[in-house]
């Protein structure tokens, strides 16, 4: 290999960001607050340790993932209740929110929807940042952990991975068996989870969550939604996961309504305006 003369000049060019988020619909977060303050909880569920729990959500409603027990990270799926092909959108949230993601930024379903399922309105952890090692809260980074990636590094057969517990809840929620459920589970967010990657090798790393009982965060639901949330089996993600050998606790699901009128002059967003021809002439 050798170095160009010039490759400092081309390291130095200064990056752009890929999305600006200047022209991007801006939820109207005073009356999602309003809306909150005055809603009651309508249901509640518990993610069990190393297990996951589903819920529904009406458009318009919100739903809060508050931790119990102590310190727990938990790894969120969202589809559009009745079209499991509309899912929450990982990696296109993290184009266009970063890498974690806080109160004011907006969970995207998949293509050919692209258009915002929840919006947090809610973070107790805001204040954590980034901390001196690169890291934040709620990424959107991870995948989730699950048993195949156990197997290729050490061989193991490990049944309490989110990717199995979410895999679980879906079944449970719609009657698919297991291999169809399978076939839905997507890419999390990765809610109370600290993560970042290494400056040296770019590598992604996980640290305690800096999560604690009563810390919660609060989404509006902008579509219906079907959710699932597994309580990962590690814990609070500060040595391993993928096995039993941690420490972990439940996390609870609440969903609440707002107060009739509260929510008055909102609308579910549409799906996305593009218009599929994608260059060819029907
Ligand atoms: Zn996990």
């Amino acid at each position: 290999m050798t170095i160009p003369a010039d490759a400092d000049a081309r390291r130095a060019v200064p990056p752009v960001i890929c999305y600006p988020t200047d022209t991007l619909p801006v939820p109207d977060m005073v009356r999602y607050r309003r809306a909150l303050d005055g809603a009651m909880a309508v249901s509640q569920l518990l993610a069990p340790p190393r297990g996951a729990c589903h819920f529904r959500v009406k458009a318009g409603q919100f739903f809060r993932i508050t931790s119990v027990g102590g310190p727990q990270v938990g790894d969120l799926n969202l589809w559009h209740d009745g079209d499991l092909s509309e899912r929450f959108y990982s990696g296109k949230t993290r184009a266009l929110h970063g890498s974690h993601v806080t109160s004011g930024e907006r969970l995207w379903s998949s293509f050919p929807h692209l258009r915002p399922m929840a919006t947090i309105v809610e973070d107790t952890l805001g204040w954590y940042g980034i901390d001196a090692f690169g890291g934040s809260v709620h990424d959107v980074i991870g995948t989730r952990c699950d048993p195949y990636t156990g197997n290729l590094l050490s061989g193991a057969q490990y049944h309490h991975c989110c990717h199995s517990n979410l895999t679980r809840a879906l079944a449970d929620a719609t009657g698919l068996p297991l291999p169809e459920a399978e076939r839905h589970v997507h890419d999390v967010l990765n809610v109370f989870m600290c993560t970042g990657f290494t400056r040296d090798t770019g590598q992604y790393f996980m640290k305690a969550s800096p999560v604690r009982p009563g810390d919660h965060l609060t989404f509006f639901a902008e579509i219906d939604l079907l959710g699932a949330l597994s309580a990962c089996p590690g814990g609070d993600c500060s040595s391993k996961h993928s096995s039993d050998g941690v420490d972990c606790h439940p996390l609870r699901v609440e969903v609440l309504a707002a107060e009739s009128g509260a929510l008055d002059g909102w609308a579910s967003p549409m799906a996305n305006g593009y218009d599929r021809s994608h260059g060819r002439q029907v």
